[in-house]
């Protein structure tokens, strides 16, 4: 049976598989390789997900929602025609409809999968993402971090050897990884991040300069005229490395204006968020104890480093440009296939070794006698990066005369004080009554490869232990909770693979009608009813060979021009 790799990206998802060649793509049902993570509900209640729903972003904003993996880990809700779903839900849909594809692609069912996850993720997300998993009726066998997967998918192809710093900027976050291959081992040296740096953090920053520009308050303009300038700054963006000057037609509302934009407007609008991108390199590069001319390749991933701009500043620090040649989109869900074949251990990878790091500080708090208001220090147990699996003790006292318990709280963290990190999760135990640093514990953390940490503590007179797998997080549901939502999503309906291609294609049609006028509008209504017409035969091969043919009309209709 085949255990596929899934690349759950915050714009796009992909997955792949491992082959006699090495490891391939997926293609969805639509044929392509990429699967736009938006999940909408049409008017039915019926589900749609990928292309047919990201058509649908504009005009039926109140039920399709778009970058929700910034929302795992979070108890944060969204509401789509009058129902709630969480983050891991929709992720789920998603993999669901990923699941599904593979399943047509290598007709057999598939039950299993790696999925890759940011490095950065903390606990709380990876959980989530191993619940989105389970929701969609896949096993999760480990969870892989995204520059990981990436490395190995390059290290394969390239048969390279050496060290190599994997810069990943998707739609939303953005991870900094060194990792070193070497006599069939990989091993992760060191990881840092951004939580919250990516493709659509330069697309907000260009809307609201562009805003601020015109004087127009954002509050002031309805949610489509904003969706739409949304899209034309995501267009623009995505052209802006190779075009110096771009001609916008921007409509709020009244009097339509046309505005240029620049190379230069847009390197002072993303120079911000550029130099942020400077500090994780850095710090994974100290971490690593590495100088610039210790990498022997950057390699890139995710959509956001082929602005000319990123690759340029990363050119400037590291004295060479990084590798182009491998596409950033896909290669993350390439190198979990390849974990997802090590893991069924499949014999063509068998010589191959994969380690990785924790890539934040674990750690508890303890009592700060110095300045006693600030809270509890911050005590490491497990460092940032150390290579995992990792299992650390620490032999802690007690600090009050006769205290009989003991409250160990769990944090994850950089920070010297407690209340500025993390907090995880607590352990109670009780304690016998001594003088204060008479009584001792044992705490040992244990971080898995998945991501998951287990504390436990033993009091060492009694020798007895408390055990905790954390598990307290917002955003994760308990066992009752988990079946409510499974049986929520199979109350959903779900569509024919062959609707979908027709509804990606229909929603197309319907975006391009409203965005058009005067003969474009009719020409694209007339192939519209065509289809339409077609469709009520429901004659499948009639469907099939009109499907293309609207494909292609539409598509050249859209590059016409592109307001
Ligand atoms: P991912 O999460 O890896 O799919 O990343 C998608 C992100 O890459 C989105 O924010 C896109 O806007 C961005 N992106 C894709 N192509 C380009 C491009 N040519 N130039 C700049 N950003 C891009």
């Amino acid at each position: 049976m085949t255990v596929i790799g899934i690349d759950l990206g915050t714009t796009n998802s992909a997955c792949g598989y491992w082959t006699e060649d090495g490891p391939k793509l997926i293609p969805n049902r639509l044929g392509e390789l990429l699967t736009p993570s938006v999940v909408g509900l049409d008017e039915a209640g019926a589900v749609i997900v990928g292309k047919a729903a990201k058509e649908r972003l504009i005009d039926h904003s109140g039920s399709t929602v778009a970058a929700f993996k910034r929302l795992m880990g979070s108890d944060h809700k969204i509401m789509l025609n009058k129902k709630l779903f969480s983050a891991p839900e929709l992720s789920a849909l998603v993999l669901r409809s990923l699941k599904e594809d593979a399943e047509a692609f290598l007709g057999e069912p598939v039950t299993e999968a790696v999925i890759s996850v940011p490095a950065y993720f903390d606990d709380n997300q990876r959980h989530a993402t191993k619940l989105a998993g389970e929701l969609a009726g896949l096993k999760v066998d480990r969870l892989i971090n995204e520059p990981t997967a990436a490395a190995i998918a390059y290290g394969l192809h390239q048969k390279q050897e050496g060290t190599f710093l994997i810069l990943d900027m998707g739609g939303g976050t953005f991870d900094v990884s060194i990792l070193e291959f070497f006599d069939g081992v990989m091993e992760v040296h060191a990881s840092a991040g951004d939580n919250f740096l990516g493709g659509e953090d330069f697309v907000e920053a260009m809307v609201d300069a562009l805003l601020n520009e015109l004087q127009i308050e954002k509050s002031s303009l309805d949610v489509r005229l904003l969706q739409t300038l949304y899209m034309q700054m995501e267009s623009a963006k995505r052209r802006v490395s190779q075009m110096d000057t771009q001609e916008i037609l921007l409509d709020f509302g009244g009097e339509k204006i046309r505005w240029s934009l620049t190379r230069d407007w847009f390197s002072r609008v993303a120079t911000p968020l550029i130099l942020r991108s400077k500090r994780p390199i850095e710090r994974a590069m100290s971490d690593a104890n590495l100088s610039p001319a210790q990498i022997d390749d950057i390699v890139l991933v995710g959509g956001s480093t082929r602005l000319a701009l990123f690759r340029s500043t990363v050119g400037r620090i590291f004295g060479r440009l990084p590798s182009t040649h491998i596409d950033p989109d896909t290669v993350v869900a390439l190198g979990a296939a390849v974990q997802a074949a090590l893991l069924s251990k499949n014999s063509a990878l068998d010589d191959m070794v994969l380690t990785d790091v924790c890539p934040y500080t674990l750690g508890t708090g303890v009592v700060n006698e110095d300045s006693p208001q600030q809270g509890l220090y911050f005590l490491p147990i497990i460092e940032r990066n150390s290579t995992v699996p990792v299992s650390v003790v620490r032999r802690l006292a007690t600090a009050a005369d006769n205290q009989t318990e003991l409250q160990l709280e769990i944090y994850q963290g950089e920070n010297r004080l407690v209340k500025k990190n993390i907090f995880l999760g607590q352990l109670n135990i009780k304690i016998p009554k001594a003088p204060r640093g008479k009584e001792e514990i044992d705490v040992r953390y244990t971080y898995d490869m998945n991501g998951l940490l287990e504390v436990d503590v033993t009091v060492v007179s009694q020798n007895k232990t408390y055990s905790k797998l954390i598990q307290r997080n917002p955003g994760v549901m308990s066992e009752k909770e988990k079946e409510a939502s499974l049986k929520k999503m199979a109350a959903l309906k779900f569509h024919p693979r062959e609707s979908e291609v027709n509804r990606a294609l229909i929603a197309k049609g319907e975006r391009l009608y409203e965005a058009s006028l005067g003969d474009k509008r009719e020409k694209i209504a007339a192939i519209l009813s065509q289809f339409d017409a077609i469709l009520d035969r429901q004659n499948v091969n009639e469907i099939k060979k009109a499907q293309l043919q609207v494909k292609e009309l539409l598509e050249s209709l859209d590059s016409e021009d592109w307001l």
